[in-house]
C-alpha cells in the first residue's frame, strides 16, 4: 500500500551536489513538512534510494560525474524506482533539455531559482498525483485479471465513426490473434456461429436504433475449431434520444452453459432410461396444447404400464427390473421413429414425446392427431412391439403393456388432467377390457368414484359385521375323505351388496386395510376350527390365505402366535397359503420367516404354483409342506398338453422334494380322473363342492362324523344333493 499521503512526513531524497543548495532545499521541505535525506552526487543518490525508498526525489540536473539525467535514467531502472516520482531541478530552460528530462522518465520539472515558499506545495501535489496514478495500475491491473478470470471483455462502438474498439481480453476469450485488429461490428461477426448471426445482428441492430440494454447469448467459433458460448450485454449513450455509443461485455460462458446443460438433464431426465421425465413431459405437453388451440387441432396422450413389471422385478430382481425398463424404453423410442404421425413440426423433436413418469410408467404424446382413431392404432403398434419377448441377463422376458389414451381436446384442457384420464383409462385397460389399450371415457370418473366408495364402505366393513368366512373342502384323493378346507373370505356390504374378492383385496392391499382384515380372517378361521374339532369333526387342517402386505409386516409371525394361543388351536390344524410371488420378492426374508412360522409348527403351502418364476433352488429352501396347483393349469389339464405337462411336472418335482400336492379348480370328472391317475395328493373345487358357509360346512361335516372316512363317496354322498352354496 502506498503511504507517502497518509504518512506524516514523507521522505523526500534530495540530490545536489552543491551543499548550500541542498540545505536550502531541505530546509523548506522541512519546514513544509517534509522529512529529507540528502545525497551529493548521483551514484549516492541511487544507494541512498535503494536504503529508504522515499517517496519522491529531488534532482538536480548539472552535477559533476553522473549527471541528473543519467542518475535518472539509472533509477527508473533500479529496483522500485519505476513509479516513483521525480521532480527534476533545472538552471536549463531549454526545450531541450525539458524533452530529455521527461525522456529519462523524470516526473516533472522545476527551474532555478526555486520559489521555495512554492516548492512544498509542488512536492505534495506530484505526490498526489503519483498515489492516484499507483492506485489507477492497481485497479486496471486487478480489472485485467478480473476479466481474464471472468473470461470477459469489452468493447466500444461509435455510432458516428461506425468504429468498434475491442478490448484485449476479447480477442483472448474468442481465441483470435490481435495482430489483425477488428474494428468494425461486421468483423466480429465472422467469429460468430453460423446459425447465429442473424440472432446477433438483429441483437446489435436493436440495441442501436432503440438504445436499451439489453443481452444474447450465442455459439461463437474459433481458430481452435472450439464453438465457445459467448453472452453478450449491451449499453448505449443516448444524447438527445439518439444513440451516440453502444458499449458492451463479452463474456465466456461455455462452462457456465455446460452445467446449466447437466442441471437440465437432472432435471428434466429419467437417468435409467435417459428419457425425458414427468416434469419434461408436463411442459412438453402444455406446449403442445397450445400449438393445438391456435391450430385448433386435437392430440393424443398415451399412458402405459407394463402389466407384470412387479412380479418380474420381484422374481428376478431389481437389475433384470432395471434392464427391462432400459430395454422397454428403447423399444419405445424405436417405434416412435417408425411413425410419421406423431409430430408433423420439424421443431419438436419426436422424442421428447417419449417421458418415464416413475416405475414401470411410461407416456407417449401424439402431438399431430387427424382422427382420434390413430392414436389407437399406434397404441396398437407399441403394444405389438412391447409384447415380443425380450433376452435380459439370459432370461427371456415376457410383457406386456397396458395403455390408456386421452385426447385432448375431448378428455382434458390442460396436461394435468388429460395425464390424469389417460392414467385412469390405462388402468381400466389393466382391469376390464380384454384389449390392452382403452380410450379414456366419462363413465371412468364414475369407476374412480367406485373405487373411492369400495374403499370407504371397506374400512367400515369388519365393525359393520360384513365379513364372513366361506369354506371349501379339500379332498384327500387316495381314501375320498375331507383332509382339509380353505377358508375363503366374503363381503356383503350393506351399501354395495356382494363384492367379490379379486375385486377388493388388491384394493386393500393398497390402501393397508388387509393388515386388520387379515388378521380377523386368521383369528376367525382358527376360533372356527378349534370349535368343530372340539365338536368332533374329523378334518386335519383350516387352510388361510396370507397376503403379501400382511406377511411382510415384522409381527406377522407374533400375530400367528398370539392367535393360536388365544384359540388354543392345534397349530399344525392350521395352514397358511402364501404365494410364489410372495416369496420370491425377497426370498431371503421369507426363507427366515417361513422358518420361524414353520417352528411354531403350521403347515405352509405355495397357493396359485406355477404362475411366479420360482426358482428350484429357492423352492428347496422354503420349510412348505404342500404346493397347489394354479386352477389356471389344472382348467384344460385333460386337453392342453401343455397344461397337462406341467401339472405332471409339479406333481413329480413335489414327489422328489417330498412335498404334498393338491390341485385346485377341479370343475369336473375328467380333470379329477387326470389328476388321480397322476398321483396327486389332494383336490380342491366345484367338482366337489363351491366354497360353503359355516353353517352348511358344520352341517356337512356333521354328516361325515357317522360315515367312515375312507369312503370314496363322502363328497358325491354329500353335495351331489346337497346346494352348491350360494358362492
Ligand atoms: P385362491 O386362494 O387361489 O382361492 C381359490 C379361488 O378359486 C377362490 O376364489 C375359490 O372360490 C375359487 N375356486 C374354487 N374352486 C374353483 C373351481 O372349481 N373353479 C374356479 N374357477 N374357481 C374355483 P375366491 O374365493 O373368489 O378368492 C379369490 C382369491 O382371493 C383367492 O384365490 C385368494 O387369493 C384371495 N382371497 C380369498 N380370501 C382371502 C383372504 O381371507 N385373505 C387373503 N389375503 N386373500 C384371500
Ligand atoms: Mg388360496
Ligand atoms: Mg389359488
Amino acid at each position: 500500500m502506498d503511504n507517502s499521503i497518509v504518512e506524516e512526513r514523507p521522505l523526500v531524497l534530495v540530490v545536489d551536489d552543491e551543499d548550500y543548495m541542498r540545505f536550502l532545499v531541505g530546509e523548506s521541505l522541512d519546514q513544509a513538512g517534509f522529512d529529507v535525506i540528502e545525497a551529493g552526487n548521483g551514484e549516492e543518490s541511487l544507494k541512498m534510494f535503494q536504503e529508504h525508498r522515499p517517496s519522491i526525489v529531488l534532482m538536480d540536473v548539472m552535477m559533476p560525474g553522473m549527471n541528473g539525467f543519467e542518475t535518472c535514467a539509472e533509477l527508473r531502472k533500479s529496483p522500485g524506482g519505476d513509479h516513483v516520482p521525480v521532480l527534476m531541478i533545472t538552471g536549463l530552460e531549454d526545450i531541450d533539455s525539458i524533452n530529455r528530462a521527461y525522456s529519462v522518465g523524470a516526473t516533472d520539472f522545476i527551474g532555478k531559482p526555486i520559489n521555495y515558499p512554492l516548492l512544498g506545495h509542488r512536492v505534495r501535489y506530484l505526490l498526489r498525483a503519483s498515489d492516484a496514478i499507483k492506485k489507477l495500475i492497481g485497479s486496471e491491473r486487478r480489472l485485467a485479471d478480473a476479466q481474464r478470470i471472468a473470461r470477459m471483455g469489452y468493447w466500444d462502438w461509435d455510432a458516428k465513426t461506425d468504429r468498434l474498439t475491442l478490448s484485449p481480453q476479447i480477442y483472448k476469450t474468442l481465441g483470435i490473434s490481435e495482430q489483425e485488429p477488428i474494428t468494425s461490428f461486421q468483423q466480429l461477426m465472422s467469429w460468430v456461429h453460423d446459425s447465429d448471426k442473424a440472432a446477433v445482428e438483429a441483437w446489435f441492430d436493436d440495441a442501436a436504433t432503440t438504445g436499451e440494454s439489453t443481452n444474447i447469448t450465442h455459439r461463437a467459433t474459433s481458430p481452435d475449431g472450439t464453438e465457445p458460448y459467448i453472452r453478450q450485454q449491451v449499453e448505449a449513450l443516448c444524447d438527445d434520444g439518439e444513440v451516440v455509443e453502444l458499449y458492451g461485455t463479452l463474456q465466456d460462458i461455455t462452462e457456465l452453459h455446460e452445467a446449466e446443460v447437466r442441471i437440465h438433464k437432472l432435471a428434466y431426465f429419467d437417468s435409467l432410461t435417459g428419457l425425458p421425465n414427468r416434469e419434461f413431459f408436463k411442459e412438453r405437453v402444455a406446449l403442445s396444447i397450445s400449438i393445438a388451440r391456435r391450430h385448433d387441432r386435437q392430440m393424443a396422450l398415451l399412458f402405459l404400464d407394463l402389466n407384470n413389471f412387479k412380479r418380474i422385478n420381484d422374481t428376478l430382481g431389481h437389475r433384470v427390473g432395471d434392464l427391462l425398463l432400459v430395454a422397454t424404453a428403447e423399444r419405445l423410442t424405436k417405434s416412435m421413429r417408425a411413425t410419421d404421425m406423431v409430430t408433423r413440426d420439424d421443431q419438436l423433436d419426436k422424442l421428447e414425446n417419449l417421458a418415464r413418469l416413475g416405475g414401470d410408467e411410461f407416456t407417449v404424446l401424439l402431438s399431430e392427431l387427424d382422427r382420434s382413431e390413430d392414436a389407437g392404432r399406434i397404441a396398437r403398434r407399441i403394444i405389438d412391439v412391447l409384447s415380443e419377448p425380450v433376452i435380459l441377463e439370459g432370461h427371456e422376458v415376457y410383457v406386456t403393456p397396458s395403455i390408456g389414451i386421452s385426447v385432448y381436446p375431448a378428455d382434458g384442457e390442460t396436461a394435468e388432467e388429460l395425464l390424469k384420464n389417460a392414467d385412469m383409462a390405462m388402468y381400466y385397460a389393466k382391469r376390464n377390457t380384454k384389449e390392452l389399450y382403452q380410450y379414456y371415457n366419462q363413465s371412468m370418473n364414475e369407476f374412480a368414484l367406485r373405487r373411492l366408495t369400495v374403499e370407504n364402505n371397506l374400512r367400515k366393513a369388519i365393525e359393520r359385521n360384513e365379513l364372513t368366512l366361506n369354506y371349501q373342502p379339500q379332498m384327500d384323493v387316495a381314501n375320498g375323505g375331507v383332509s382339509g378346507m380353505e377358508a375363503l373370505l366374503r363381503w356383503n356390504s350393506k351399501a354395495l351388496g356382494r363384492v367379490g374378492p379379486d375385486d377388493f383385496i388388491p384394493l386393500a392391499e393398497e390402501t393397508g386395510l388387509i393388515i386388520p382384515i387379515g388378521e380377523w380372517v386368521l383369528r376367525t378361521a382358527c376360533h372356527q376350527a378349534k370349535e368343530w374339532i372340539d365338536k368332533g369333526h374329523q378334518f386335519s387342517r383350516v387352510a388361510v390365505n396370507v397376503s403379501a402386505v400382511q406377511f411382510s409386516e415384522p409381527d406377522f409371525v407374533q400375530l400367528v402366535r398370539d392367535i393360536l394361543d388365544e384359540t388354543q388351536l392345534a397349530p399344525n390344524a392350521l395352514e397358511l397359503e402364501v404365494t410364489e410371488s410372495l416369496l420370491m420378492r425377497n426370498a431371503e426374508r421369507a426363507i427366515e420367516t417361513l422358518n420361524h412360522l414353520k417352528a411354531l409348527g403350521v403347515q405352509l403351502a405355495i397357493d396359485d404354483f406355477g404362475t411366479g418364476y420360482s426358482s428350484l433352488s429357492y423352492l428347496k429352501q422354503f420349510p412348505i409342506d404342500r404346493l397347489k396347483i394354479d386352477k389356471a393349469f389344472v382348467r384344460d389339464v385333460d386337453t392342453d398338453p401343455d397344461d397337462a405337462a406341467i401339472a405332471k411336472a409339479v406333481i413329480a418335482m413335489a414327489g422328489s422334494m417330498d412335498l404334498k400336492v393338491i390341485a385346485e379348480g377341479v370343475e369336473n370328472s375328467e380333470q379329477m380322473t387326470f389328476l388321480r391317475d397322476k398321483h396327486c395328493d389332494e383336490v380342491q373345487g366345484y367338482f366337489l363342492s363351491r366354497p360353503i358357509s359355516s353353517g352348511e360346512m358344520d352341517v356337512y361335516l356333521g354328516s361325515l362324523d357317522m360315515t367312515t372316512p375312507d369312503s370314496s363317496k363322502v363328497f358325491e354322498g354329500y353335495f351331489n344333493k346337497s346346494a352348491q352354496g350360494n358362492d
